[in-house]
């Protein structure tokens, strides 16, 4: 009954959801600044219009992060959590619409943050909108946060270490959920194995440089030898074998060559290295005493991050170059970034009773049986999991393949399965 009466009100509101998609994308919230203060005052106002209680809640005054709250009956939390920061545009001439004009066209929103993610944004405040008017089974908290592409120091990862998000379970909205096609729930993402490499030897003039010990020369030796780890097989726990095989045929689905589908077949049995930043070297004439390079390594969650830590080493002590090794996690990090963070990942297993019944909703709501999958980036589920330590499962509205990039667009009728999936889940949901 109240589930029937979320979807008919869900499919009532295709022209609502996109309209606050399109408002959302108006506000340029991209980083480096990343400013979402005036984001939240329009979701505020939004909230009054429907007399829904909110709450802000701030450490930096330009990021402040939003929560709309919904009494239940009993006292089970529900939380879900999205963010409404977006990456840069990049290159204007790239877009065939403007980034920050949220222009709806043929049943479609496009800009900067439509897929990732205002879209389920909008989706959650509709939901919110209608769950307001129902006797809920439950209390849901809706929050909007900042600063998730950055790691969420003044959203999610802040409202989490400060004690401000409570709840049973969490839904995330990020992501990509598949749409009605090929619905799939986010089980937790990847983690890092983050890795610096550095060099030490001894400077020289660059005239003499028999009398110094080139730095960069020995580094640039060790870096492809990093790159083996990539053909390290992880050790996952057993709950996670069909995850990842259903991961493998979901990204898979999005792999348009060989080349990229043989990457996607390795994607979760073996870490993926990158070699993405190299520092060394003060001046043209100069031998270098001191290099460093920065890997940005990848683990599915339930591996071992000190065993691939462990195994980098060797890697690094059989090359035998001296002078050269891997610095210690705790160093603080050069360029003065702070500490290279543990940034394992998480995962939700997908036999415990939220995650069937999370599950249940999206079948619902699409007719299909929902796939479970890993994300291979990182999402404010590793606050609401990790440090929260609230069970995080995740489904947003996104389109595949266009998060971050130019021509950034959602459909409307992924925005309304998304008003259908958060309007209905508290219905679904029975701890
Ligand atoms: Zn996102």
């Amino acid at each position: 009954m109240s589930i029937a009466k979320v979807f008919a009100e869900a499919d009532k509101a295709s022209k609502e959801v996109a309209e606050l998609t399109s408002g959302l994308v108006k506000f340029n919230s991209a980083h480096p600044e990343g400013r979402t203060d005036e984001i939240v005052s329009y979701i505020a106002e939004y909230l009054d219009k429907y007399g829904i209680e909110h709450e802000v809640h701030v450490t930096d005054p330009k990021k402040p992060n939003i929560v709309a709250k919904l009494p239940g009956k009993s006292n089970h939390k529900i939380l879900w959590v999205g963010h409404i920061d977006v990456v840069p545009e990049g290159k204007s001439e790239a877009w065939k619409y403007p980034a920050y004009q949220g222009i709806i066209k043929d049943g479609i929103v496009h800009g900067r943050g439509s897929s990732d993610m205002k879209g389920s944004d909008a989706a959650a405040m509709v939901s919110a909108r209608i769950l307001s008017k129902m006797r809920l089974p439950h209390p849901v908290e809706f929050w909007f946060t900042s600063d998730e592409e950055i790691g969420g120091g003044a959203g999610a990862k802040w409202l989490a270490e400060s004690g401000r998000l409570k709840g049973e379970v969490c839904v995330i909205g990020d992501g990509n959920g598949g749409g009605a096609e090929n619905p799939s729930i986010d089980l937790g993402c990847k983690g890092g194995a983050q890795t610096r490499l550095i060099a030490k030897g001894k400077t020289a003039h660059g005239s003499t440089p028999f009398l110094g010990d080139n730095a960069i020369t020995k580094l640039i030796k060790v870096i492809p030898e990093v790159y083996k780890i990539g053909n390290y097989k992880l050790a996952l726990p057993e709950d996670l074998n069909k995850p990842v095989r259903d991961s493998i045929k979901f990204y898979i689905g999005e792999a348009n060559t060989p080349e990229l589908k043989k990457a996607v077949r390795r994607l979760f049995n073996y870490p993926t290295v990158t070699c993405n930043i190299i520092n060394g070297g003060v001046k043209i004439n100069v031998v270098p005493d001191y290099a460093e390079a920065e890997f940005d390594i990848r683990l599915t969650p339930g591996a071992s991050v000190s065993a691939v830590k462990n195994e980098i080493e060797k890697i690094v002590k059989a090359a035998g170059v001296p002078g050269v090794e891997i610095a210690a996690s705790t160093e603080t990090h050069a360029r003065g970034s702070g500490k290279l963070a543990d940034q394992a990942g998480f995962y939700e297993s997908p036999d415990t009773v939220f995650a069937k019944q999370f599950s249940k909703t999206i079948k619902k709501a699409t007719g299909k049986r929902p796939g479970m999958k890993i994300l291979t980036g990182g999402t404010d589920g590793i606050s609401t999991s990790k440090i929260a330590g609230i069970p995080s499962l995740g489904y947003g509205t996104s389109i595949s393949g266009v998060a971050h990039q130019p021509n950034e667009y959602i459909t409307v009728e992924n925005l309304v399965l998304g008003v259908r999936i958060y309007g209905a889940f508290p219905y679904f949901y029975k701890p």
